[in-house]
């Protein structure tokens, strides 16, 4: 359906056998020791998919990074939905960067982050600004030619694993501007690291940022771009979103089909019950639907065209089936489904956060319904 060409389909390839191989056998776990894995990481790095997004001299991809970004994520998140976040999040902490970096910062991040080590944290949500990224409070004073940074940031994925940072501040009233941070930097400290539900091979770590000393060499584009490099930030992502929810949708739907064929209750194999069928149906539908969806937004952003609602309807769509589709999975496994031993508990359990981060899903709406007006010109 992605219509790839012949290399395409062999990196696709690879990287699926990678995450079956590899990815899959460490992921339960990872997801019961709760805890950040450097090995999967390592992998990532040393597959390229933590480089997608850079210059091809860097280890990026030529062309369709946004698709081949998306059916990568989808592959490895078949195995391990967290190790899958971390090259999601990698592209959007290196974003500002490739977006609005000058040739020297290029030249002094790129290196770093074509090596496939460094991860790149991306510090935007604060504790009372999350869907409303505009409310943040962290702020940069300036000091002759320097800036001193506060605040307190939340949720950052890989917060306390990252030794880079794209960080989102006030530059002035109501003037948002981004920064690139080194984690060691002095002033950067690590607040509480978040015991959460699902995604537990992930790292989500408070930073604390006090009287941070950064230059002017240190903001991305220029001063007040910040709002605007954010949302064309999630641009790119959100097709990412929408990849990561199908991964988690197919291989739990996958795990329930095949059980439904094994297992039999009145005198017959689940699935020749017409409610469990029905379900898997559905789950198939959802999941080509929502495919449709995540290839046409990626592809949009390949063109260069703008994909905003594009890439919010497939998020949404995506992450929606992908929690029904789960709570499917449990049921049709019954009471094994609620058990660890089968991996659909925790995909249903990852599931869940594909609703909330990138903007949540009534967030989505309202991109979907402000966009649709837009284009029929009627201007809020
Ligand atoms: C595991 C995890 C990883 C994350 N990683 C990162 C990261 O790396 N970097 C980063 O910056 N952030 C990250 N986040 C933060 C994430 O993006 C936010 O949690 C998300 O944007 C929602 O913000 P919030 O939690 O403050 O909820 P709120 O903004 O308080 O919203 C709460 C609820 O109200 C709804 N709501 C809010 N406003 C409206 C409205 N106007 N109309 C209708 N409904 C509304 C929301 O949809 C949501 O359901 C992460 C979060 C988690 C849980």
């Amino acid at each position: 359906m992605a219509q790839l060409k012949d290399y395409q389909k062999i990196i696709l390839s690879e990287i699926s056998k990678m995450a079956k191989d590899k990815i899959l056998p460490m992921a339960g776990t990872m997801d019961k020791e709760g805890k950040f894995n450097l090995d999967s990481a390592k992998l990532l790095g040393e597959m390229g998919l933590l480089q997608i997004f850079l210059p091809p001299e860097y280890g990026g991809l030529e062309e369709d990074q946004c698709l081949m970004f998306c059916l990568c994520i989808e592959e490895v998140a078949k195995a391990c939905a967290s190790s899958a976040l971390t090259i999601i999040i990698q592209a959007v902490g290196s974003f500002p960067i490739i977006e609005a970096g000058s040739s020297e910062q290029k030249d002094t991040y790129f290196p770093r982050l074509a090596s496939g080590k460094e991860l790149v944290a991306y510090l935007v949500t604060e504790p009372h600004a999350g869907s409303d990224v505009a409310a943040i409070k962290t702020k940069s004073v300036r000091k002759g030619d320097n800036y001193l940074l506060s605040g307190r940031k939340c949720f950052a994925t890989n917060g306390g694993v990252a030794s880079i940072s794209t960080v989102l501040c006030l530059t002035g009233e109501k003037e948002l501007s981004f920064f690139v941070l080194d984690m060691n930097a002095n002033g950067v400290f690590l607040g509480k690291e978040e015991d959460k539900l699902g995604f537990r091979a992930s790292n989500t770590q408070e930073v604390i940022l006090e009287d941070v000393l950064i230059s002017e060499k240190n903001l991305l584009g220029k001063k007040g771009e910040g709002f605007v490099i954010a949302m064309k930030d999630f641009d790119m992502s959100r097709p990412g979103v929408a990849a990561l929810s199908l991964g988690i949708a197919e291989s739990s739907v996958e795990a329930a089909i095949e059980y439904a064929c094994q297992r039999h209750t009145f005198g017959k194999p689940l699935i020749r019950h017409q409610a469990i069928e029905f379900m898997i149906a559905d789950a198939l539908t959802h999941i080509e639907a929502g495919r449709g969806l995540m290839i046409e937004a990626a592809r949009t952003w390949d063109k260069k065209l703008k994909n905003t609602k594009l890439a919010s309807m497939a998020k949404y769509f995506c992450s929606d089936a992908a929690m029904r589709i789960t709570t499917d999975a449990v049921q049709i496994l019954g009471g094994y489904g609620y058990c660890k031993d089968f991996h659909v508990e925790r995909m249903f359990r990852d599931a869940k956060l594909t609703q909330i981060f990138e903007g949540a899903n009534q967030i989505q709406r309202m991109v979907v319904g402000r966009e649709a007006l837009k284009e029929r010109g009627f201007l809020l």
